[in-house]
């Protein structure tokens, strides 16, 4: 295998149930925009996303100036660990969430501490127990990937006071418009300059393949993070496509009502065929079998059927499977062949 060779999870070019893409295309006012956009390909695109930020702002009622963008959250991600942790730091996860983190402190020297969590949910009273005096970045997905669960806005906020004050809590809400928390409470600890929060065009704007996260920042934690970040990440027809995504917030809000629809159906009818599924707050779901056998098993009669899951074995869950939320014919038939596997 090359030393490139990246995970391959069969999709590229038509879904799978593998990589919580949304189910749905992007707002059409968005391939529109994308389109036109192109044609300016020669021109390089604005390194301050100045119209993204302002359509971000006015959807969202956040300040434009706490705003940074880049190519999909990752960047940011990578960028904020890049540049507040090194070696002998360590940077705090939790047990299930998205361990793109990890990599990007092990890209840094840092160290990556994973805290317990309780009922595949963020636990933060084992986060605080897990803080030591070389921690430099507390990381919680909230909603979880790939628990799909989620913690109350006021753990979050008991978490933030109870760190100390030079421990930076990067809260990722790559799903947060699947949870119908009021994000204005989170969104606000931005302003105490010790926390950021992240979120992604990937996931309920169907926008994965343009690869455009945004986040907020406080504005001396931007400074640092700005640094690491290559100028000219996000493409021109990238933005424009982001802009017209944002500004379509109908679409968005039917999408994801649609989403979550298909979701707890299959959710719903999954814990009738006897499976233990947690209640998901995102665009997937996590399925726990009796033991990794089974998970095995399920796994590659899906695949056989060309369904394609994501199995659990990086963070530990052998016995689980995640099944992003796909095109309504892709679900009834994972339902089918999972349905006539009960107990087998
Ligand atoms: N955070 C979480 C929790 C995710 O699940 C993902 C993608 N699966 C990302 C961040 C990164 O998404 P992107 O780089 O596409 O914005």
């Amino acid at each position: 295998m090359s030393a490139f060779a990246l995970a391959n999870f069969g999709g590229y070019d038509r879904p799978t149930l593998a990589q919580n893409e949304s189910a749905f295309p992007p707002s059409p006012k968005a391939i529109a925009a994308g389109q036109d956009a192109i044609a300016r390909s020669h021109l390089y695109p604005d390194p301050d996303w100045t119209a993204l930020r302002e359509a971000i702002a006015q959807a969202y009622g956040v300040e434009r100036k706490l705003i940074l963008c880049g190519a999909g959250s990752m960047d940011l991600i990578s960028c904020t660990i890049a540049a507040f942790a090194g070696p002998g730091d360590e940077v705090l996860g939790t047990a299930y969430a998205y361990n793109f983190a990890a990599s990007a402190a092990a890209r840094a020297d840092a160290a990556y501490i994973k805290a317990a969590e309780q009922d595949f949910a963020v636990s933060v009273d084992s986060i605080l127990a897990a803080v030591t005096p070389a921690t430099r970045i507390v990381f919680v997905c909230n909603p979880g990937n790939p628990t799909g669960t989620r913690i109350r806005n006021a753990e979050l906020l008991r978490l933030r006071a109870a760190l100390r004050g030079d421990v930076l809590l990067v809260i990722d809400q790559a799903y947060g418009e699947f949870d119908d928390q009021d994000a204005r409470p989170i969104f606000a600890l931005v302003g105490r300059g010790d926390t950021v929060v992240l979120r992604t065009l990937s996931k309920a704007y169907g926008l994965a393949g343009a690869r455009v996260g945004w986040g907020l920042f406080p504005p001396a934690v931007a400074a640092e993070v700005r640094k690491m970040q290559n100028s000219n990440q996000v493409t021109t027809s990238s933005l424009a496509m982001a802009v017209a995504a944002v500004e379509d917030q109908a679409y968005v809000r039917e999408t994801v009502a649609r989403t979550a629809g298909i979701r707890d159906r299959f959710a719903h009818d999954l814990r009738a065929a006897g499976y233990d599924v947690p209640e998901s707050r995102t665009n997937f779901v996590l399925i726990r079998f009796p033991d990794a056998a089974a998970a095995e098993a399920a796994e590659s009669a899906l695949r056989d059927a060309d369904l394609i899951v994501r199995s659990l074995g990086g963070y530990g869950l052998t016995d689980c499977l995640r099944a992003t939320v796909g095109p309504q014919e892709m679900m009834d038939r994972a339902l089918r062949i999972m349905t006539d596997r009960r107990g087998g």
